[in-house]
């Protein structure tokens, strides 16, 4: 067969633009070449429907032992009763989780989607928003911050059979224990969705969900840095309330429901290369290495944040406990639109946000959310955080200046090009 030289050129264009440009899109990383390397392994080859000892394929013997050994890291690493790593992403590990506790029609909580959560969180255009009634909560005005009170006063009013307690655009660490409360004051089933600060959370360095939580979901390839994929897990097993009950009268185990509501309930064949990628990254998360990396991550971030703030810009909140930030652009004069193109020219890529109360549309936006874990795993520390913010600066208040943007851009280039992807 001859090779597909159209595909490898774009490959190397692709890899060329990583490496030369400054990466602060909040949910993207760079994984270590080892989780690459499995990830474009043989286990590709391989159905294996089921789980390790129960299988609908032969010749699973070897996929048993590596899907085993995730389930065991993932487990030993959020210190969690169950696992299930077979989710082929975040949207899929939450479908299964609405699929497992919910019938269509039930009622959801979860964060706005303006103020700051995910589309899987009851957004119109999604499943979970066109399949439930999804209901929401958000920040308030003045301060940026979830408003628990606000929180409890919805959740009476509305009922949900589930709270979501997470975001994709939320700069402040999550009160685990006072969703727990809120839930258990309406009896709804409480799903942490941690998969932006899954990383941060894994070494202690924010809340755990896992003691409070009845649910919790992450992807694996934001600040936790294996592969792109999903994750499910509990803290213990415990019986769904609002299940339909077996022959002998009691209601089914959670465990149970979590696994067929992710296969057969919204997937096929498991992703072997995947699992065993995510078995290496869940085994550098348990290092300490991986420890100083999460702990460089948030310094960045803070570095950053007060970086900005001494230029001028309006952080949500005011700044960050975790590894992202939303900025608001308005009072610099430039939507979220502009600035990521202008950014873009300049090789710093980043993605333009809703802000809370938005008056701008979703493709337009007012806002635009940076992320410190793609720049920390290339080396960088807080020194670099304000030469960056000074770089992001000249582009967005010189937007349309093609000069300035070059001269930005060959400065970009100079910090990044000689530095390794995966370096920290
Ligand atoms: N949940 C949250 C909070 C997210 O931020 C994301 C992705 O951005 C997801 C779920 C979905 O993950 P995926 O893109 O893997 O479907």
């Amino acid at each position: 067969m001859q090779r597909d030289n159209q595909i490898f050129e774009l490959i190397e264009a692709e890899k060329e633009r990583q490496i030369d440009g400054i990466e602060l899109i909040a949910s993207e990383n760079f994984t270590s070449p080892q989780v690459m390397e499995a990830a474009g392994s043989v286990l590709t080859n391989k159905y294996a429907e089921g789980y390790p000892g129960k299988r609908y394929y032969g010749g699973c013997q070897i996929v048993d032992e590596i899907e085993q050994l995730a389930i065991d890291r993932a487990k030993q690493l959020f210190g969690a009763a169950y696992a299930n790593v077979q989710p082929h992403s975040g949207s899929q590990a939450n479908a299964s989780v609405y699929h497992a506790c919910l019938q269509p029609g039930d009622t959801i909580l979860g964060f706005d989607l303006s103020h700051g959560g995910h589309l899987t969180h009851g957004s119109p255009v999604n499943f979970s928003g066109r399949l439930y009634n999804p209901v929401f909560y958000g920040v308030d005005e003045e301060t940026g911050v979830l408003n628990y009170d606000k929180i409890q006063a919805i959740a009476t009013k509305e009922q949900p059979k589930l709270i979501i307690a997470g975001a994709s655009a939320y700069s402040r660490d999550m009160d685990f224990k006072r969703f727990r409360e809120i839930a258990d004051s309406v009896g709804a089933i409480l799903l942490a969705d941690i998969s932006h600060p899954a990383g941060l959370i894994a070494k202690g360095i924010l809340n755990d969900p896992i003691p409070h939580c009845h649910i919790v979901t992450t992807t694996t390839h934001k600040t936790l840095r294996g592969p792109r994929g999903g994750l499910i897990l509990m803290g213990e097993d415990f019986d769904n309330p609002f299940g339909v009950k077996l022959k002998n009268g009691s209601l089914r185990k959670m465990s149970a429901l979590l696994d067929l509501a992710v296969f057969p309930g919204n997937q096929g064949g498991p992703l072997e290369h995947i699992i065993a990628a995510k078995a290496i990254a869940f085994g550098e998360a348990l290092t300490d290495e991986f420890l100083h990396y999460m702990l460089q991550v948030k310094k960045n971030a803070a570095a950053m944040a007060g970086a900005f703030v001494d230029k001028g810009y309006k952080i949500i909140s005011g700044g960050t406990d975790n590894h992202m930030m939303l900025i608001d652009l308005r009072n610099k004069n430039i939507t979220g639109k502009d600035a990521e193109n202008a950014l873009v020219k300049a090789d710093i890529t980043a993605n333009k946000n809703m802000v809370p109360f938005d008056d701008k549309s979703p493709f337009v936006t007012s806002g635009i959310r940076f992320g410190t874990a793609a720049i920390t795993t290339r080396g960088l520390k807080e020194d670099q955080m304000k030469v960056i913010v000074d770089l992001i600066d000249q582009v967005i208040m010189n937007p349309e200046d093609e000069k300035i943007i070059d001269a930005v851009r060959e400065k970009v280039n100079a910090l990044m090009h000689s530095r390794a992807l995966f370096n920290a």
